[in-house]
């Protein structure tokens, strides 16, 4: 299996180095070229409206939306992945509300209420919540919103799990493609 991490923006370095811990190989994604042989895409926060433009020059944007990769979005990847105010993918059923806790500065982080797993910390920066869920599945939520859902290819995460040791939400999307 070789999964790959979308590597125009954000903190990529450290989702291969999650992959890394876990034995899957991996590589960066910066063209159509990269993208062909990749069983999985990883697609890293940053900020969706740029992360956008940047996958439209890179003629990546196109590619991805008729390809069927299974696909991990964090922050702004969750973003693209849901329905928005502004234009995304639409390859998951539920609604996102870009910069739902504020500005910048109203980043945190807390403890995640999963079921079956107490300690996740998760990292939220400038993050979105999910508003509305169609037929993706809830996993993870944070002081009363959804954090977290699946639809069992897909896997969308309002936080940065890459900022933490835990591969918790890396191992449970990748269990899902094998
Ligand atoms: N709020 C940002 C956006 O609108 C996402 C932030 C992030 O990815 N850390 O894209």
């Amino acid at each position: 299996m070789l999964i790959g991490v979308l590597a125009l923006q954000g903190a990529v370095s450290e989702h291969c180095a999650a992959l890394d811990s876990l034995n899957i190989s991996n590589k960066e994604v910066r063209n159509t070229e990269d993208i062909r042989d990749i069983d999985g895409l990883i697609m890293p926060g940053g900020e969706s409206t740029t992360l956008r433009k940047l996958l439209v020059n890179a003629n990546l944007w196109d590619f991805i939306m008729k390809s069927d990769v299974p696909i991990m979005g964090t922050c702004a990847g969750a973003i693209l992945l849901g329905k928005s105010d502004d234009i995304t993918f639409e390859k998951m059923d539920y609604v996102i509300d870009r910069n739902f806790y504020g500005r910048q500065i109203d980043s945190f982080e807390e403890k995640l209420e999963i079921e079956d797993y107490p300690n996740f910390r998760g990292v939220f920066i400038r993050a979105p919540a999910i508003t509305k869920v169609g037929n993706s599945k809830p996993i993870a939520f944070c002081k009363g919103e959804i954090v977290a859902c699946t639809d069992r290819k897909n896997m969308a995460l309002t936080f940065h799990p890459e900022l933490t040791n835990d591969t918790y939400f890396h191992e449970l999307w990748l269990r899902g493609l094998q």
